[in-house]
């Protein structure tokens, strides 16, 4: 895949091109990397999904594309693909990974986000179905989804659930948002005797807690794909504007200041790029995971915002002008830090596998 695989990507601004870019995005086959031949994907590996996402990442500078890509792909799509039945697939798969249907995850609720125990989205079984009840927030994709991998209590046991944008009793609403990746859509969840078939729950009863765990291990070793891409283009704007812009009668970049922070945001660019390589090899390799993207998506949040900061710092007041694309960095790295787990969650799991920390009962 190539930049300018992108340069006909539609312009960006409110839900409709949202949705546009994403199925722009799914026509390039972006949906379908990783995913077995088998199941209508192109057969490749994770390092090919890293590569095509970097891509995406550069030509795009558009954190709420990645985010919305990401989402789909962990939250919907590979749930299906690992935990679906044979119908389960037949009827959802061929159309997310076309891009015909688009879907999400929602976890998050209001009282709860990193604290997965304190969910309190209910499911109850009937004769024939699930009634669902209850909220979910801060959910991406929500306005434009067609469907959404619901994680709720069952005979309160975290169970999964797919859920239809026109099934009885559910709203997929269009606020609150956040400040940081606007270009993702996002929204409620509002359960309210929400009446899906028996044939909707996904997975078993009771494996929810480790159904999300494996879909955020995913997402966190994944996501900073897409960011290493913004985060190049990023890096040369501020060397371009390092050598054009004058100050007193040398180029900016001619102040070991500012080639020192150039020098530091390569150095995490470059990180950031091992540590995703190193989740596909891993991945590749059906090797553990849980570590090493703990470790990534600690690594990337802090090194997107500390070189989002870097950036318009070195542009000066033109860095932040109203409308900079650099500047919206600022907010989207901020956001990077909470979604997928925020940085204190994945220094918990970091620790945890080192055998200390919170959950240790030493
Ligand atoms: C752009 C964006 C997109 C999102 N998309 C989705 C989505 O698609 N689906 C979904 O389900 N959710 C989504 N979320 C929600 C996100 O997963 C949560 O915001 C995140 O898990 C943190 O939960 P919280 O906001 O409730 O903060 P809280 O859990 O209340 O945490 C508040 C602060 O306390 C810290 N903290 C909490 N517990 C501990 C602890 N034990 N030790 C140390 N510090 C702690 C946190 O790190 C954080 O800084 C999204 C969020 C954003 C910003």
């Amino acid at each position: 895949m190539h930049d300018d695989e992108f340069t006909q990507m539609p312009p960006a601004g409110g839900r409709k091109a949202s949705l546009d870019r994403f199925q722009f995005c799914a026509r390039r086959q972006l949906l379908q990397h990783a995913v077995p031949e088998a199941a209508d994907g192109l057969g490749d590996t994770f390092r090919d999904l890293v590569d095509a996402h970097q891509v995406l990442g550069r030509s795009s500078r558009d954190s709420g594309l990645v985010l919305s890509i990401n989402a789909h792909l962990w939250g919907a799509v590979f749930p299906l693909l690992n935990y679906g039945t044979e119908e389960q697939r037949q009827t959802w798969l061929g159309d997310l990974l076309s891009g015909e249907l688009l879907g999400g995850h929602a976890i998050t609720e209001p009282q709860a986000g990193s604290d997965l125990d304190a969910l309190a989205v209910s499911a109850r079984k009937t004769e024939d179905g699930f009634v669902l009840g209850g909220r979910k927030r801060y959910i991406t994709n929500t306005p434009i989804a067609d469907l959404l991998v619901v994680y709720a209590r069952l005979e309160d046991k975290l169970s999964a659930f797919i859920v239809c944008r026109d099934d009885e009793g559910v709203q997929f609403c269009a606020a609150p948002t956040v400040k940081g990746c606007r270009s993702a859509t996002m929204g409620d969840v509002i359960l309210d005797n929400c009446r899906i078939p028996s044939s909707r729950q996904l997975g078993k009863t009771g494996s929810g807690k480790m159904m999300i765990q494996h879909a955020l291990e995913l997402e966190r070793a994944f996501i900073f794909a897409g960011i290493a891409g913004i985060m190049d283009w990023q890096l040369q704007t501020v060397i371009r504007h390092s050598r054009e812009r004058k100050v007193n009668g040398r180029h900016l970049g001619a102040n070991q200041a500012i080639s020192h922070r150039i020098a530091d945001m390569q150095l995490r660019l470059e990180t950031l790029r091992l540590w995703v390589g190193h989740c596909a090899t891993l991945k590749d390799n059906r090797q553990r995971l849980t570590l090493a993207s703990a470790q990534t998506k600690l690594y990337g949040g802090e090194a997107f915002l500390q070189s989002s900061l870097d950036a318009v710092h070195i542009l000066g007041s033109s860095g932040i002008e109203e409308g900079s694309d650099l500047a919206v960095l600022v907010d989207d790295a901020i956001a990077s830090r909470l979604f997928s787990g925020s940085s204190e969650m994945q220094k918990n799991i970091i620790a945890a596998l080192l055998g200390t920390g919170e959950g240790f009962k030493g």
